[in-house]
């Protein structure tokens, strides 16, 4: 893609992101006291529509001034649904609301949010962790998928839902917390390296080789 092209489609993409307002919850947690402040916010904007579905939206603010003057009153960070960035974490309720799961995966998803959500890449990329081999996280249709064992985490990559869905490949299995957090690093420096603009990573992996990818992640490509 040339870079005129590039810059036009982020721009669009930059302009598009203005007219939503997506509150960060790390992890999808989020209080009485934050769901307050999204209606107080969204109350001052009588035309506002909010819109549940992987995570919270408000919508149809189209005013930039007001865009801003509603982002104040939320007083919450946002992150933006549109931008060549990684997506905030998401993962299954396991060590929250449900006991299945078999690591504390939560705690590693938001290590994981903190460490990734917002960091640039060449389009977007959703990391998913499920606690349990019931997936309810759905990793095997993200880029990048953490599955939890008794014996650690399988690591799934490439996958996406949407008009192009992929099944993401197992390309590590039985690691640790520490170590799932290095293989994730490298994936992304590899999408950051190699990826062009607009190009999911499970495309890029296909026009790499699967054990080409493997090989630049540093990991055995025999698994
Ligand atoms: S994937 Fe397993 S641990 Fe996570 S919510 Fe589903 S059943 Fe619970």
């Amino acid at each position: 893609m040339n870079i005129i092209i590039e810059n036009v489609l982020k721009h669009q993409i930059e302009k598009e992101s203005h007219k939503f307002i997506c509150p960060h919850f790390p992890g999808g947690v989020m209080t009485p006291a934050d769901l307050r402040k999204i209606a107080d916010a969204c109350e001052m904007f009588p035309n506002s529509k909010i819109k549940l579905s992987g995570e919270i939206t408000i919508g149809n603010i189209t005013d930039p001034k007001e865009n801003d003057a509603c982002r104040a009153k939320l007083g919450l960070s946002t992150f933006s649904i549109a931008g060549f960035a990684i997506r905030p974490v998401k993962v299954c309720a396991g060590g929250y609301t449900c006991d299945n799961n078999l690591q504390d995966s939560f705690s590693l998803a938001l290590k994981l949010d903190k460490k990734f959500a917002g960091v640039d890449v060449p389009f977007k990329l959703i990391i998913s962790v499920s606690g349990c081999g019931r997936c309810c996280s759905e990793p095997q249709v993200k880029d990048i998928g953490l599955v939890a064992s008794r014996k650690g985490y399988a690591v799934y990559a490439g996958g996406a839902a949407g008009g192009k869905p992929r099944i993401a490949v197992k390309i590590a299995d039985n690691v640790s917390d520490d170590r799932a957090v290095e293989i994730i690093e490298k994936i992304v420096q590899f999408y950051q390296k190699k990826g062009k603009p607009m190009e999911r990573l499970g495309a890029l992996i296909d026009k790499t080789g699967l054990e080409l990818f493997k090989g630049d992640c540093g990991l055995n490509r025999n698994v």
